[in-house]
């Protein structure tokens, strides 16, 4: 390298990345020798637990050391096809060697020679192999790794590539300012950050790898939540619209809701209100689950805004969703003389047009929509209040360009965002810790409950029954599958909406109307299917999961799931949630089509609890928090450890975050505010990495 290696140089310089790689790492958010340094493994191989051959099990992941007792020679299969065995042996037993396509090896597998065997036993009839195993000669005098660390690539990248790559930049290790106060990092046994990152790369051991992920994912929260921090200071130095309860005849509106609130939803109506008087912008979170009663809480929100002569929004992840709200919207305000449009992008262009009019000449006192819709170049009169809908499909980013859109006139709209994913509280700290949060605990009275039974596949007959029974008695069906159509690839096994309406259509259904609601469907379509479904044209509804979020049909007392084994704990816990709203009782049926006995146990959480709560925490538990982190969509906030690393650091980061804010000034902590800074630029930008 001609220029001294600093953390900004580019990786173009690296020896061995070329054009081609070079666009390939970018593409990953990768150009610097500072990235590269930040992309870490996203898994390790343990080839360091070596077993003796005969002691592997049939399917075990190991490796074994062995020494060439014999070669085959290679066998061309046809044209570039070729196999090469090779019978290698170790104070156990014997075993073969398999290999497709390589057919140099006969060059190195030659008789005497020792090598370490990475790759997963198969004991067959003719006895035990590795096809394709990862191979190491032992050498005297040299030590092997205990870990060999596994990158996330696709080609043109290649981990050989990636971890020569990561090689030349490792010496940066040692030029890393630290972020973490020696005292801090010392009190809390975690290693230096140039120790760790190597360590990362490099892992020397067990111990060392824990030691080493501890440190950065520590770091990590710490920083996050930092960044957090002064994203809500930048948010509060913003001046809101206070509301004022006088005048509002707020009472007339809770006496004409067709219902008493529960007790959890007067307790957020109280919260939300005190958060509107104030001259600060709200930031909260309306957290319940599903059928919880969120919307009603919102619209009493919206009414106190509107009567204060502001205008609000009301933002939903679909259209469908954005129809329904539309409608109780009409429902709950009307009646006061409150005006509702819907903007959304299946409308006629003239129609958007006359609505956006009407926003901005503020003769609209609530636009329903989609997210895009209201943000794009939808301008408001005097926009107070923003309501975000199953806000766990918007990230903390586009909340912040949703703010930064209704500053107007140096106010900006209070917001209040709802969601319907249980998050167990240890969670909802990373997800939403930059938000109060208001809970709605408690379920309206008079609901029967859902009862959940896991079937398998071969009880299909009896389901059939049970829904022509519900249909008759006035009920109606959901039944999600977890694809849309077959192809070559669908796996054995499961279901596509498209084929199994058809066939339920033309067989067992026979003469009750059924619908199909997909994805790939024009959002009009969508919604005419919905349509259709909530006033009873349609009686049994074929969907994949689109139906997710939010669709309130009381009326429908039945929900399949088919290869409920394909779903996520909480994804199925938002699916049940969309029978169960009327006063009829209502039944999830979760059928098995495959998985193992984990997922078995699995389902069997679903059966024995009906508090998203508890179900979240169990999938927490059963899979770690990753998918938490998935379901926040690509492209939201990047942990580089954290998503691997142990959410109790959220606990433990509490006082040293507490600890930095009361003394801000103090120069220790200038690298953490700046990593803040970098961690909020990079994610506005949407560059992650991992
Ligand atoms: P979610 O919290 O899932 O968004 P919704 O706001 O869609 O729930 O409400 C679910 C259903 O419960 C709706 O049909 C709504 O009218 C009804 N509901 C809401 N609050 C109450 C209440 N306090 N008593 C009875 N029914 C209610
Ligand atoms: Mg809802």
């Amino acid at each position: 390298m001609a220029t001294r290696l600093t953390d900004k140089t580019s990786i173009r310089y690296i020896k061995g990345i070329g054009e081609a790689r070079y666009a390939a790492f970018s593409k990953m958010g990768i150009e610097t020798a500072g990235d590269l340094l930040g992309f870490y493994p996203r898994a390790y191989e343990e080839r360091g637990r070596v077993v003796r051959l005969n002691d592997a099990l049939d399917g075990e992941v190991c490796s074994v050391e062995v020494t060439v007792r014999e070669t085959s020679g290679v066998r061309i299969i046809r044209g570039k096809l070729s196999v090469f065995r090779t019978v290698v042996e170790d104070e156990s037993g014997v075993m073969e060697l398999v290999f497709f396509n390589m057919p140099f090896l006969a060059k190195t597998l030659t008789k005497g020679r020792r090598f370490r065997a990475y790759g997963r036993m198969k004991i067959g009839f003719y006895g035990r192999e590795m096809v394709s195993p990862k191979l190491e000669p032992i050498i005297k005098g040299v030590e092997l790794p205990y870990y060999v660390p596994i990158y996330k690539v696709s080609p043109p990248l290649t981990q050989k590539a990636v971890s020569s790559a990561v090689e030349s930049v490792l010496p940066l290790c040692d030029t890393l300012p630290e972020i973490l106060p020696e005292r801090i990092r010392k009190e809390n046994r975690l290693l230096k950050r140039g120790d760790a990152i190597r360590l990362l790369h490099r892992p020397s051991g067990k111990e060392e790898l824990a030691l080493a992920r501890r440190t950065q994912a520590f770091t990590e929260i710490a920083v996050f939540r930092l960044a957090l921090y002064s994203m809500r200071r930048s948010v509060e130095r913003g001046n809101a619209n206070g509301l004022t309860l006088k005048d509002c005849r707020i009472k007339s509106f809770f006496e004409a809701l067709p219902f008493e609130l529960t007790g959890a939803q007067k307790r957020a109506v109280k919260e939300i209100f005190a958060d509107l008087e104030k001259d600060i912008p709200m930031a909260r979170l309306l957290q319940g689950d599903v059928g919880s009663g969120k919307t009603a809480v919102a619209a009493s929100a919206l009414y106190l805004c509107v009567k204060n002569g502001y205008q609000a929004c009301m933002m939903a992840p679909t259209e469908i969703l954005a129809h329904q709200h539309k409608k109780t919207l009409d429902k709950f305000l009307s009646p006061f003389g409150i005006r509702t449009e819907l903007l959304i992008s299946g409308m006629p262009a003239a129609e958007k047009k006359r609505v956006r009019a009407g926003l901005s000449d503020g003769s609209v006192d609530i636009a329903v929509g989609t997210h895009a819709l209201i943000t794009d170049n939808t301008e408001f009169k005097n926009l107070a209040l923003a309501v975000v809908d199953e806000q766990h499909r918007f990230g903390v980013r586009q909340r912040k360009r949703l703010l930064d859109k209704s500053e107007k006139g140096g106010k900006r709209a209070h917001m209040l965002v709802m969601s319907a994913t249980p998050i167990p509280r240890s969670l909802s700290l990373i997800i939403f810790g930059d938000l109060d949060v208001s809970l709605l605990d408690e379920l309206p009275k008079g609901r029967q409950g859902i009862e959940t039974r896991v079937v398998s596949k071969k009880d299909a007959g009896e389901i059939y029954d049970f829904i022509k029974n519900e249909v008759a008695a006035g009920g109606r069906a959901y039944i999600v599958c977890p694809l849309i159509e077959e192809n070559e690839d669908t796996p054995e096994g499961k279901r596509a909406a498209e084929s199994y309406k058809e066939e339920l259509e033309n067989g067992v259904f026979e003469g009750i109307p059924m619908g199909l609601l997909h994805g790939k469907m024009k959002p009009s379509e969508k919604s005419e299917v919905m349509a259709d479904f909530a006033a009873g044209r349609t009686s049994i509804l074929v969907s994949t999961t689109v139906i997710e979020v939010g669709v309130d049909v009381p009326e429908a007392t039945v929900m399949v799931i088919e290869n409920a084994e394909c779903f996520g704990l909480s994804q199925l816990h938002q699916l049940r949630g969309r029978v169960g709203r009327g006063n009829r009782k209502s039944v999830c049926i979760l059928v098995r089509g495959g998985g193992n006995d984990e997922s078995a146990e699995r389902l069997a959480v679903m059966r024995d609890t009906s508090d998203g709560f508890k179900v979240a925490e169990a999938d927490l538990e059963k899979r770690g928090p990753g998918d938490f982190f998935g379901e926040r969509q690509s492209g939201e906030f990047s942990f580089a450890c954290t998503a691997i690393g142990d959410i109790s650091l959220l606990a433990e980061t509490e006082s040293i975050v507490k600890e930095v804010l009361s003394d801000r000034e103090n120069p220790e902590y200038s690298e953490l505010f700046k990593a803040a800074d970098v961690f909020l630029e990079r994610n506005e930008s949407g560059k992650t990495v991992n």
